[in-house]
């Protein structure tokens, strides 16, 4: 049962350390764009349209609003790595959760059951 434990307090740990090393993260989305900016005289409202663009924009939600933010391409490689990051984070949390219930399990299983003396 130790033993077990121990396992699992390992995974925990080596969770813990992916954690160390991770950059910087960004919730929201990344977008390649093309627009139209209304002028009837532009390219972009020709026939065929030739629109303005692409464009990177990256959005995300605010208390419930979109927020929308326009990158370069360099800007959006950031943005890229950073919502990576992100979802690495997520995934990490997941496990560290998996991990702790499984632990958890067997700790409750230690102090034994009041409900049943
Ligand atoms: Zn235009």
């Amino acid at each position: 049962m130790t033993s077990r434990l121990e396992h699992y307090e390992n995974q925990y740990r080596e969770l813990l350390g992916e954690l160390q090393g991770l950059g910087f993260i960004s919730p929201g989305t990344l977008v390649l764009r093309e627009t139209s900016c209304g002028n009837p005289r532009c390219r972009c409202m020709g026939d065929p349209p030739s629109f303005h663009g692409p464009y990177y924009q990256w959005s995300t939600k605010v208390n419930n609003k979109t927020v929308s933010r326009r990158l370069s391409a360099d800007e959006a490689e950031l943005f890229q790595d950073w919502i990576a990051n992100r979802g690495e984070l997520q995934r990490i949390i997941a496990e560290m959760q998996e991990v702790s219930a499984k632990a958890g399990e067997l700790l409750l299983g230690q102090i034994g059951n009041p409900g049943k003396t």
